[in-house]
């Protein structure tokens, strides 16, 4: 870096209203009346919602590509276009409720870095690109975080073409109908960092009054179906010490699941979300009760132990009751740890901008996750109103963002090197 420009670099900040502008004019388009936004992917709206980013993105002087799953890739050269490029992005699809901020902040915060460093002349050795993903939100179509899916090879394109919606209509017919199946084949762009900026969407960073979450990785989810199966019997002629009730042995369990995650803190989380009783019947004791059970924490060894915590739990129950318990795993998203470098360029940014930070995980998933398969990645969290999103009440502070963004600018300049 030349010593003369150091400065001049150092005190780069991006212009919050701006950022703030394109943020509120982007919400117009699928506006909900509570003040949310509905945007589902690959319909008209996520089209006229693409083409103005994009047409933002080219009047930022910036390369378009579009791959064929339909990602966009905004490119700013940089002085050696060898080198890969230094990439932010998120998706602007929204779940039917969706709000303002959760995805759309990640990829207009990458547009306002590309904006800041033109407003100051500012080039870096390595290009700058911003993207968005198809298909995030996965409320039109399974599954969730498409476009990053395929195109880190987490399953095929040919799978994700085929998915339907309720009416029957394909996201390969979608991404045609709108014109966004473009002809780049998906992962064929090299990436030489990764960082996404995103609204928290929990309450974390509000309770302990911090503007950014520097986040060292995403939680491992663990889903599973569990049956507790007793024996059906009259509510009344049956002696309580003659019963074989599954819903009394379930609740137990149920209870433990929560207390399973409190033996695994700081970010064992458990949840029963789900419950089938049968016969579900008013004088009937229960003889089969299914329920759900969704554990998570930051690593795959944490999340092994809760699962062997759990089936040591259900082992003892079913042995104190000798009703049978049985516990299936159905699905496995295993933690992705961020990279050392990337949380480090996050933390360093914040800190020299004079943010409170504190460390922070993401217990939902991200395009980033994706991304971390390919690349050192990471992520920058800021606060939202009570922790909510994925609902039109959905709210963040003008200052956060601004913030969010110029954590975002500092730690692509580290990464990317400015001349
Ligand atoms: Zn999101």
């Amino acid at each position: 870096m030349d010593t003369a420009t150091t400065p001049r670099v150092d005190t780069l900040r991006i212009n919050g209203q701006r950022l703030w502008d394109s943020l509120m004019e982007l919400a117009q388009i699928g506006a909900t009346p509570k003040g949310g936004v509905c945007r589902l992917t690959l319909t008209d709206l996520d089209k006229q919602g693409r083409d103005l980013v994009l047409g933002w993105a080219r009047a930022a002087g910036m390369t378009v590509t579009i791959d064929q799953i339909g990602n966009a890739f905004m490119r700013r050269p940089g002085r050696n276009n060898s080198l890969p490029p230094i990439m932010t992005g998120s998706h602007i699809d929204t779940q039917p409720t969706g709000g303002k901020f959760d995805g759309n902040y990640g990829v207009l915060a990458g547009i306002e870095v590309v904006r800041t460093l033109n407003d100051h002349g500012i080039e870096t050795e390595a290009p700058i690109e911003v993207a968005f993903w198809t298909n995030e939100e996965g409320s039109r179509f399974v599954p969730v975080m498409m476009g990053s899916g395929v195109f880190a090879k987490a399953f095929t394109l040919e799978h994700a073409y085929a998915a339907t919606d309720t009416e029957g209509k394909t996201v390969k017919g979608e991404l045609e109908r709108i014109g966004y199946i473009g002809s780049e084949v998906p992962g064929q762009h090299p990436i030489g960092a990764y960082f996404e900026t995103h609204i928290e969407q929990g309450p974390v960073l509000e309770d302990h009054g911090k503007t950014i979450g520097v986040v060292t990785g995403v939680l491992g989810i663990r889903w599973y179906d569990c049956v507790v199966t007793g024996m059906e019997a009259h509510a009344g002629p049956t002696p309580m010490a003659l019963r074989k009730d599954a819903l009394q042995v379930a609740t137990k369990l149920m209870q433990e699941v929560v207390a399973c995650a409190h033996r695994h803190p700081p970010h064992g989380r458990g949840t029963v979300g789900m419950i089938h009783v049968h016969p579900n019947s008013r004088n009937v004791i229960p003889g089969r009760v299914k329920f759900s059970i969704d554990l998570r924490n930051a690593s795959d060894a944490l999340c092994e132990a809760m699962d062997a915590d759990i089936r040591s739990v259900a082992a003892r129950l079913s042995a104190e009751t000798g009703l049978a318990i049985q516990i299936e795993q159905v699905s496995n998203y295993p933690a992705q740890p961020f990279h050392p470098d990337c949380i480090a360029a996050v933390q360093r940014a914040a800190d020299q901008l004079g943010y409170s930070n504190m460390p922070a995980v993401s217990g939902a998933g991200h395009d980033a996750v994706y991304m971390a398969r390919l690349a050192p990645a990471g992520m920058i969290f800021i606060p939202c109103k009570d922790g909510i999103s994925h609902n039109e009440i959905e709210d963040a502070k003008p200052e956060h963002i601004t913030a969010g963004c110029n954590v975002l600018l500092h730690a692509m300049l580290e990464r990317a090197g400015a001349v």
